[in-house]
């Protein structure tokens, strides 16, 4: 066996006993860093004050070579520690300015979990050598607004409920099944989360995955109106429905296969809805199904969706996100979809029936093919508002992104939306790694910056959400803008 002073290890070699004692410390403050990165802890104790503790104690009980040791020992471990080592150790680089360490230590986290921010922070901060944290992105939030926390909801499996996508912001605001009807909506957490995007600092909104702030599209702050409470007297204007996983197929980047609610749980859901949901949804303009499964693939859904087009609302419009195999004619017509459908987006991920056979395993590209051009005939005609097609770029796919732009324009689609690939939880590191084209330590990311420059990204009809600074990366680096 290999003894502590063979191994290289600066931390484990080194004769101080303060040195494995300073590692061990921080080991025990993994639990907490993960509960308060949900505000686990109550609402003022968030993760990133957190981080900020435990570096004062580290500047008050060791020195800079000990700090140096420490990164070095982490950057040499990265895949064994745990995560609060992680944002430790790279939060000290980023202060002594070792910019790549930072982002080696990072991405190892952003690797395992897309849910931890203040990673996606450090590495946004080690690409702009910015040794105090702060980026132009931050400097931008402050002079910005989101609306969100005070008219959106989302339901999750779990039962949590929270203002917008998980992987935007993974801080729940409550339970669905909490006790009070406005249990959530102005919980301790929702209100914290209002503050903070009221005074700007945004710290639970992800800069990397909330498209409002990825694509830079959220409003400037007003002046002279008065910032409104923060107990939200009205309830959500939008609730997006994610709180079942059934799906007819198994996508690689979501699950390991196939998953159908069974009619028992199906009867729990429905009840569930019935006692929970329906008096928010029937007051909310917008009900979005679902972020969490297929609308079409679960019996669940296709209750909610029997049950609000049997009662016609005026203003209440519904906007379905599916994998679109089993949305056709007859769909449309046995669900009484029309006059009740806004909006109609497709995840997609492929151009061409191998690539797609792969990535939505068991779905059939001519069948899709088919409903894209029964939903585009519904789209030119004016039924519905919106037909969008979806593309989560990964290894797999990244070389189609140009065909996939003609794809939506040939089925008569209003445009696509590009996102980045994130981990879920379901894959190991290791695999995310490979299939993260992203990545700049990927191997073919100068392939995928080569593709990002081509002039069909440049339009109304491509949203660009979390791959905006990549394709303007990619664009002036070829001299376009
Ligand atoms: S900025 Fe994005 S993540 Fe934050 S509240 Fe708004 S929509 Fe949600």
């Amino acid at each position: 066996m290999q003894s502590a002073h063979q191994d290289g290890d600066p931390l484990r070699t080194g004769q101080d006993d303060r040195q494995p004692a300073m590692l061990e410390w921080l080991a025990e403050q993994d639990k907490t860093y993960l509960r308060r990165r949900r505000l686990g802890d109550g609402p003022e104790k968030n993760a990133i004050d957190f981080v900020r503790e435990l570096l004062k104690e580290l500047d008050a009980g060791h020195s800079d070579a000990d700090k140096k040791a420490l990164v070095a020992h982490a950057v040499k471990n990265r895949t064994e520690i745990p995560a609060v080592l992680l944002v430790v150790a790279g939060w000290v680089s980023l202060r002594l300015k070792r910019w790549s360490d930072t982002k080696m230590l990072a991405r190892e986290l952003v690797g395992r979990d897309h849910h931890d921010l203040l990673a996606q922070r450090l590495i946004d901060a080690a690409e702009e050598k910015s040794a105090d944290l702060e980026t132009e992105t931050d400097r931008w939030l402050k002079t910005r607004m989101c609306n969100a926390p005070f008219r959106e909801m989302e339901s999750r499996t779990t039962g949590q409920v929270h203002f917008c996508c998980s992987a935007w912001q993974p801080v729940p605001i409550g339970r669905l099944d909490a006790p009070k009807p406005d249990g959530f909506w102005n919980s301790e957490r929702a209100r914290e989360i209002r503050r903070s995007v009221l005074d700007g600092d945004f710290t639970h909104c992800s800069r990397w995955h909330c498209p409002s702030i990825a694509g830079r599209r959220l409003p400037e702050r007003a002046t002279g109106t008065p910032a409104p409470a923060l107990r939200a007297e009205k309830g959500p204007q939008r609730v997006i429905l994610s709180h079942d996983r059934s799906c007819n197929i198994s996508c690689p980047s979501c699950r390991t296969g196939l998953i159908s609610l069974p009619h028992k749980e199906t009867t729990k859901l429905n009840d569930i809805f019935e006692e929970h949901l329906l008096p928010i949804v029937r007051n909310a303009r917008h009900i979005k199904v679902t972020g969490s499964g297929d609308p079409f693939g679960s019996r669940h859904f296709r209750h909610i969706l029997q049950r609000l087009t049997r009662t016609k609302s005026p203003t209440r419009r519904i906007q379905l996100h599916t994998n679109g195999l089993l949305l056709n004619e007859r769909a449309w017509t046995d669900l009484n979809l029309r006059d009740n459908v806004s909006s109609v987006w497709i995840s997609i991920d492929a151009a061409e029936p191998e690539t797609y056979s792969v990535l939505r395993r068991g779905g059939d590209f001519d069948t899709l093919v088919k409903n894209l051009r029964f939903l585009g005939d519904l789209n030119t005609r004016g039924e519905i508002d919106t037909l969008r097609l979806d593309f989560v770029v990964q290894q797999a796919n990244y070389l189609q992104m140009p065909a996939f732009v003609d794809l939506a324009r040939e089925v008569g689609a209003d445009g696509v939306y590009f996102l980045r690939l994130r981990n879920w939880g379901h894959v190991a590191a290791e695999v995310f790694r490979n299939q993260d084209v992203c990545s700049p330590d990927h191997a073919e990311h100068d392939r995928l910056l080569n593709v990002l420059s081509d002039d069909r990204f440049v339009s109304d009809a491509v949203e660009l959400g979390s791959m905006s600074r990549l394709v303007s990366q990619a664009r002036q680096s070829v001299g376009r803008r």
